[in-house]
């Protein structure tokens, strides 16, 4: 097996256009040089040195770079999306202990809302998403809203903010897209609403942009969208481009301060063995150099106008309900639920594409550098498989 591009080469020789980008990581599309020369590079100074009582160049670099990306003060380098997430309740609900709010140890969460696998991250999660429903007793039990969909909403989640607002640490979301959780998107007014909200009654906003991050809503971060800066931040997924594990949880400087203190038991005591792993810091900065130097945001712009000109023709389809797309997010709604994932992939993958339905939804999310044609070829075999 290879990848190379857009494209994934089976074992029996066939190769597939990619239309998932590997859970929407790839954004440079695969073995892009650049990445690979960095990490190439990398490998031979030191693929790794423990980050405690030690930092080093790739790391403090990747750190000052997301800095200045984000807007954001202090970066947390952990070894996947789940552990960024856990990192920032746990910052989140520390940060309170530290400044003598110990009360607040909940979060609110939204409905459709995935953070990842690990238990803090599940707890976070929707409670009825099929990966983690069987869990949803053993998990920490956390305040489920529905995201707002008008002005009445929002006034309803005011109110109930207000009842229970002191219990709560934060407000964790994925910014206009909730990925995992069924591609379900929300405006920027909404998110900024809900950004206040928060605020007003005391809440660390906490923006999950694993999925969302790096581009793929057709901004550098969803939040830009809405001219908001979450207090806590997390990425990972496009963060290398794809091509090794990474995450960051990113934290404004109110936040650092509360743990910058002689006594040990104000500090953040938490050290996966390959943070900051020196190979992955590596790759990042190779992916932020590619957001430098090629039109990427662009690309997305152009994913974007080709999907919705080309998957309107899913609109006609008997059990089509939502045809959407946002950036490089290109996303077709059935009515059932009893989807055969198996069968769908398979005729995907007798077109030569590799196209994953999500529950109830056929998406598309390609690396950022497809053209046009192998996007075409994504999005007529969406239409033609949705027909048959
Ligand atoms: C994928 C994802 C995660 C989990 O990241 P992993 O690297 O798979 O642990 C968390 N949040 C969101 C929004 C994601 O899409």
């Amino acid at each position: 097996m290879g990848t190379d591009g857009c494209r994934i080469r089976l074992a029996d020789g066939r190769e597939l256009i990619d239309g998932v980008a590997s859970w929407w990581s790839c954004c440079h599309g695969y073995n892009h040089p650049h990445l690979i020369a960095a990490v190439r590079q990398q490998l031979e100074v030191m693929p790794h040195v423990m980050f405690g009582g030690l930092v080093h160049e790739p790391a403090l670099r990747l750190g000052s770079r997301l800095c200045n990306l984000t807007g954001l003060d202090r970066v947390f380098f952990s070894d996947s999306g789940s552990v960024a997430v856990e990192v920032a309740l746990k910052l989140a609900l520390q940060y309170w202990r530290n400044v003598g709010q110990p009360a607040r140890s909940r979060f609110a969460c939204f409905s459709n809302g995935y953070h990842g696998d690990t238990i803090g991250a599940m707890s976070v999660s929707d409670p009825e998403q099929s990966m983690h429903r069987a869990f949803r007793d053993a998990v920490a039990q956390q305040y489920v809203f529905e995201i707002p969909a008008g002005n009445t909403e929002l006034q309803a989640l005011d109110t109930r903010l207000s009842e229970i607002g002191s219990q709560l640490a934060g407000m964790i979301i994925e910014p206009l897209v909730q990925c995992a959780g069924g591609m379900k998107f929300h405006s920027a007014e909404t998110l900024r609403a809900l950004q206040q909200l928060a605020h007003k009654h005391g809440l660390l906003f906490i923006a999950d942009e694993i999925a969302t991050g790096f581009g793929r809503t057709g901004t550098l971060l969803a939040c830009q969208q809405a001219d908001i800066l979450p207090d806590i931040l997390c990425l990972g997924k496009a963060l290398t481009g794809g091509a090794i594990a990474l995450g960051a949880t990113i934290a404004s400087g109110r936040i650092f301060d509360a743990f910058l203190d002689d006594r040990e038991d104000r500090a953040f005591m938490h050290g996966p063995t390959f943070m900051a792993n020196a190979l992955a810091c590596a790759a990042a900065n190779a992916s932020l150099d590619l957001f430098e130097e090629e039109p990427r945001i662009e690309q997305v712009i152009a994913i974007e106008a080709q999907l919705q000109t080309e998957l309107a023709a899913c609109q006609s389809i008997p059990g089509v309900i939502d045809v959407r797309v946002k950036g490089a997010i290109g996303v077709v709604e059935l009515s059932s639920d009893k989807m055969d994932t198996d069968s769908f992939r398979q005729k995907f993958v007798n077109r030569g594409v590799w196209i994953r339905p999500l529950g109830n939804v056929v998406y598309l999310m390609p690396p950022f550098i497809i053209d046009q044609c192998d996007l075409r070829k994504l999005t007529e075999s969406v239409v033609s498989v949705l027909k048959e």
